[in-house]
């Protein structure tokens, strides 16, 4: 073999290893974005044509069934983990452990405590754990220290932050020097005003195409820093919301003495504990007190919710029917628009929309339930899946051809979705992508054997060469 095809090969060998490592979708970018309290049908009350737009060159899914309790922290805590409320440890907004002894409040922005979010591991800290670099922007949890990570970029929460702040931070990360693959963007409307005016309210259409300009806002930056083609954008939200009124009110002091228990969370969910001894005559006492609420003890708590295997959960559940608000009594706050009820309800439903590269052009969807975002997200950005109760599968058909296929979980999400039950720690960490390493497997023995081949060449067809050379630096030497 001449030298001359030797480097050929030698070539040839690097440009495999180089095709084994570009085949690997690591340069697909993700933006995820929520607009808080986003009703499924927000889209077609006014006119929203950014939305519309993004529906007509991207994909739509109609139907987004979320997680029980239907409350902001709990399904942003989901749509980051794939992990149903029990298995994240999220429960509430506002929550009460008794092995921590600890208090989580929403309310108070008690939030801050690592513990109550290492239950699970969010996308961001999967992402970077990969070699990847993520930036968010105010989205819930992004600014908690969780499993001693925060984001790689991260604002800290900030609601007086405006969203055109939000939106240029986004895009310094993704257009810098070392470029982010994963931004997470939150906004708090129309969640904040809904709450206030009731979604009935007509006021409320003024402030949905406030969002649908913000969302214009967005795809404009994107264009002018020319992501827009090569970033897959998925617009989402937490939850819907309903409508409720002061002839809807149940009054827990009606029914209950406020010495036998602490109300750890409110409605339309009170998680109600107990004071010890008095578990049976706080249930008694409430169970048929209502004809609109239901009240659960822990182990009776529906299959379906997927709310029950969890200490943070009370012993006591009582559950308000739609548009009913459950206070101690009149002097506590009540607002005209609410969330939290059985995520069976459409009124409780957010949007989903996602328009790029990955994702298919003006295709809608029926129906998907919010774990199965974990899994995608996962899957386009090349990253190994933790255990999460999603399915890659139900929402395969969102993909684009010119995406990567997924295998039997997802060719970069080995592991198996997590039907039920809680996640065992230790059970986290899961083996990368067996497709990637044999790739660089292959392709690095390749270049290895050329250039051990190649090295061998070399030496034998300078061997000739030497005597001669040593002979003339001798000269001198033999001259002394
Ligand atoms: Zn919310």
């Amino acid at each position: 073999m001449t030298s001359k095809r030797l480097w050929v090969s030698f070539v040839l060998a690097a440009v495999t290893l180089s095709i084994t490592f570009s085949l690997q979708p690591d340069q697909q970018k993700v933006l995820l974005v929520s607009f808080d309290g986003f009703r499924w049908d927000y889209l077609y009350r006014v006119p929203t044509p950014h939305f519309h737009h993004v529906m007509k060159y991207g994909v739509h899914v109609k139907q987004v069934t979320n997680i029980f309790l239907t409350k902001t922290y709990p399904n942003h805590y989901t749509l980051v983990t794939g992990l149903f409320a029990e298995n994240h440890g999220i429960v509430a907004n506002d929550m009460f452990d008794p092995i921590l002894n600890k208090s989580f409040s929403l309310g108070h922005m008690d939030i801050y405590d690592s513990e109550f979010w290492e239950e699970a591991t969010p996308i961001w800290i999967t992402n970077q754990r990969a070699g990847h670099t993520s930036g968010a922007a105010m989205w819930p949890g992004t600014d908690v220290k969780i499993h001693n990570s925060f984001p790689t970029h991260y604002l800290p929460y900030n609601e007086s932050v405006s969203f055109e702040e939000r939106v240029a931070k986004i895009i310094e990360w993704f257009t810098s020097k070392e470029p982010i693959n994963l931004g997470l963007l939150y906004w708090e409307e129309p969640d904040d005003t809904a709450h206030d005016l009731g979604p009935d309210s007509p006021l409320m259409g003024p402030v949905i195409s406030d969002v649908d300009r913000k969302l214009g806002y967005l795809i404009q930056m994107l264009k002018k820093a020319k992501l827009w083609d090569v970033l897959n954008l998925i617009i989402t939200s937490d939850h819907g919301m309903t409508q409720c009124s002061e002839e809807r009110i149940i009054e827990l002091d009606q029914y209950l003495d406020k010495d036998n228990y602490v109300l750890v969370d409110q409605s339309p969910v009170a998680a109600i504990l107990p004071k010890e001894g008095k578990f049976d005559e706080v249930y008694e006492a409430l169970a048929h007190a209502h004809p609109n609420l239901t009240v659960y003890r822990r182990e009776e708590i529906p299959e379906r919710w997927h709310y029950r295997d969890n200490s943070r959960i009370q012993p006591i559940i009582a559950v308000a029917d739609e548009g009913w608000y459950i206070l101690r009594n009149k002097s506590d706050d009540f607002m005209l628009g609410n969330h939290g009820y059985d995520n069976e309800l459409a009124e409780m439903h957010p949007i989903f929309l996602a328009h790029g590269p990955s994702f298919r052009e003006n295709f809608t969807k029926e129906a998907m339930n919010s774990t199965d975002l974990y899994p995608l997200l996962c899957h386009l950005l090349n990253v190994t899946a933790m255990p999460h109760n999603g399915s890659l599968r139900s929402v395969q058909d969102l993909l684009s051809a010119a995406a990567p296929r997924a295998g039997p979980y997802g060719p970069y999400t080995q592991s198996p979705p997590l039907l039920q039950g809680r996640v065992p720690p230790g059970e986290n960490e899961q083996e990368a992508s067996y497709a990637y390493f044999l790739g660089v497997s292959l392709g690095s023995i390749i270049v290895i054997v050329f250039f051990i081949i190649f090295i061998k060449h070399l030496i034998r067809s300078q061997i000739p060469v030497l005597p001669d050379f040593q002979a003339e630096i001798s000269q001198p030497l033999l001259q002394a």
